[in-house]
């Protein structure tokens, strides 16, 4: 360890020591060392969460909330104990503002969904901006049309930075909430949400945040964010698939309808009508991911271990790196310049197609991710058909910068 601007950071050995718990890492992919940078589509698993999905299996397994027998209890107490790890983890006030969903996209749907069906009528407003991925965009395109309602978008720059001076123009008496990733997934942008939530303030309007490409790499905090919802995904943070969170505040949560029914959500039940369960379970209905629950805690106990500031300058290390090892090859053009980043480094090379260079790249063991990134306003705006992207995670190393310099140089030989 060593000390920097007062963080204690593992050295050399120590992240190698971490880059080891991921027995992924160790594969060969058309004969060459795997360089896994498409962590922002999804991160690779550390054994110990690989292991805690394992030992509910063989040791835990039974449905939560429901039996009277132990194993059901101490599955339904680990079941909670995760809830509280994810809640600690954002700083929320209360375990009741933690509701477990399929991720981040279900997260979104869920809001915009329960949201309009209370609160959005005919000409209002919802306020999305130009950086969204497709998930923070097509659940409020489909509600607004549903409620005769219109979407708002607040613009950027050719360096992907948000207009934020903008901002205020754009909200008025018929914006009823505002929805803005924190992170971009294409870009890389991080957006200035204390600032924008300052503002949405003033005006009394909610504000729900797409937090999953900044939950894995950034201390988030949301009662410092001030943000009203906020949503992420375990499988970009190296919890497992198909388990996600949405933060909502109890002053929203409890205004807004279930988002689904089913069993669990309820208190009662007749054919009349049904009166429904209180905070967190009304918006969980039926038997919920608990393995992913479980393994969301351990992937949140592993990034804690680590520290979230030691991960933040490894990964933006990483970044720089390949960032000035790659700058001086013919024809490179980044994509996303903005002053606060993301260790995404999305770029094109001149005259080649992104697919060709992906395709190039995975014959030398690189995994990238090319086209438009589920954002394709973005692209539209950066009139371009899509970028390659290289995201990093705080387990890739300096050999991993080395094989995609080395890689590229090799593709454009070939494609040029
Ligand atoms: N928002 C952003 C910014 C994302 O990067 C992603 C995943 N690519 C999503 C939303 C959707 O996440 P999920 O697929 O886990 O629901």
């Amino acid at each position: 360890m060593k000390l920097n601007n007062k963080i204690l950071l593992p050295d050399a050995s120590e992240w190698e020591r971490y880059r080891n718990d991921f027995p992924i890492l160790k594969k060969r992919i058309n004969g060459y060392p795997l360089v896994y940078l498409d962590n922002a589509a999804t991160s690779q698993k550390p054994r110990q969460v690989i292991q805690t999905i394992v030992d509910y299996y063989e040791t835990l397994n039974a449905n939560v909330h429901r039996g009277v027998h132990t194993l059901s209890q101490i599955s339904t107490d680990a079941f909670e104990q995760a809830r509280i790890k994810a809640q600690a983890f954002i700083n929320a006030e209360s375990h009741r503002e933690i509701i477990f969903t399929k991720g981040t996209s279900n997260a979104i749907n869920l809001v915009a969904y329960s949201f309009s069906r209370a609160f959005l009528s005919p000409g209002d407003e919802v306020l999305v901006s130009a950086l969204e991925h497709h998930s923070n965009i097509v659940p409020w395109q489909i509600v607004t049309k549903e409620r005769g309602a219109h979407l708002r978008i607040l613009p950027m720059n050719e360096k992907g930075e948000l207009l934020i001076g903008q901002f205020s123009n754009l909200i008025s008496d018929k914006t009823k909430i505002i929805a803005i990733s924190h992170v971009s997934n294409s870009l890389g942008t991080v957006n200035p949400i204390s600032e924008l939530t300052r503002i949405a303030r003033q005006h009394g309007i909610p504000v729900l945040i797409d937090g999953a490409q900044a939950v894995p790499h950034l201390k988030v905090d949301v009662q410092a964010l001030d943000c009203d919802f906020y949503c992420f995904s375990g499988h970009k943070m190296l919890g497992p698939t198909g388990i996600g969170i949405l933060f909502g505040k109890e002053e929203w949560l409890n205004k807004m309808p279930p988002f689904e029914g089913g069993g669990e959500m309820i208190q009662s039940v007749n054919y009349n009508d049904s009166t429904y369960n209180e905070l967190p379970f009304k918006f969980e209905a039926g038997t919920p991911h608990i393995e992913g629950a479980l393994g969301l805690a351990t992937a949140i106990d592993y990034l804690l271990h680590i520290g979230m500031d030691s991960i933040h300058q490894r990964e933006m290390f990483l970044y720089k790196l390949a960032l000035n090892r790659l700058s001086d090859l013919p024809g490179f053009k980044l994509v996303g310049s903005a002053s606060d980043k993301s260790p995404v480094l999305s770029f094109l090379i001149d005259g080649l197609h992104p697919y060709d260079v992906g395709v190039l790249l995975d014959k030398q063991g690189v995994a990238v991710r090319t086209g438009h990134h589920c954002t394709q306003p973005v692209m539209d705006f950066m009139q371009i058909p899509g970028t390659i992207r290289a995201s990093f995670s705080f387990y890739n190393n300096e050999d991993d910068v080395l094989q995609l310099e080395a890689a590229l140089k090799k593709a454009i030989q070939i494609l040029s």
